[in-house]
């Protein structure tokens, strides 16, 4: 009968950790998310080179859990957020730069409900002046900008983090008519 090795060596820093007869490949964390980092300049986006989810969020396991990479990416440079979202300032779900990352706030979620029409119409309609709204009128004057030019809802969303449905609302005029 063997027995178990109780020590592996880390596929990024090499150094060896206990791992209890479980190959996970790497000693902490940290070194599983910088082995498939591609880090760059400080204001480039650093790219997830491992498996993405089918909305391109870097995701790897680890011990049978699993974890977003832009997310470990921004809690071991910030520290742990709890419930709350990681979000994208670039248009680039797999970057795993802390600077281009952000926390969501619990306004992320009252923008959802106004996209799911939880809320009032006329509550709705006046966008900012509604506690919940995280865009500006700035924003979303942008926004239509990039609507008009085809850009994609979808990435839109993504980089002022809200749903899709929030983009949908401005970009069908539901919400923000007050906006010239
Ligand atoms: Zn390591
Ligand atoms: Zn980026």
């Amino acid at each position: 009968m063997t027995k178990k090795r109780e020590f592996s060596t880390c596929g990024h820093c090499g150094s060896p950790y206990p791992c209890a007869g479980r190959r996970v490949g790497y000693c902490s964390l940290e070194c599983a998310l910088r082995s498939r980092v591609r880090v760059a300049g400080p204001d480039d986006c650093w790219l997830w080179v491992g498996a993405r989810n089918d909305r391109g969020y870097g995701q790897f396991r680890r011990f049978k859990t699993f974890h977003y990479a832009h997310r470990v990416a921004y809690e071991l440079a910030h520290g742990a957020l709890g419930e709350r979202q990681v979000c994208h300032r670039c248009d680039n779900p797999g970057c795993c730069n802390p600077a281009h990352l952000f926390p969501g706030t619990a306004r992320d979620n009252m923008q959802d409900m106004h996209s799911k029409g939880r809320w009032p119409a006329d509550r709705v309609a006046r966008g900012e002046a509604v506690g919940g709204s995280r865009l500006t009128e700035d924003d979303v004057r942008a926004i239509r900008r990039r609507i008009v030019a085809g850009e994609a809802l979808r990435a839109i969303a993504r980089q002022y983090c809200v749903s899709q449905g929030a983009i949908q609302g401005i970009a069908h005029g539901k919400t923000w008519k007050h906006v010239a």
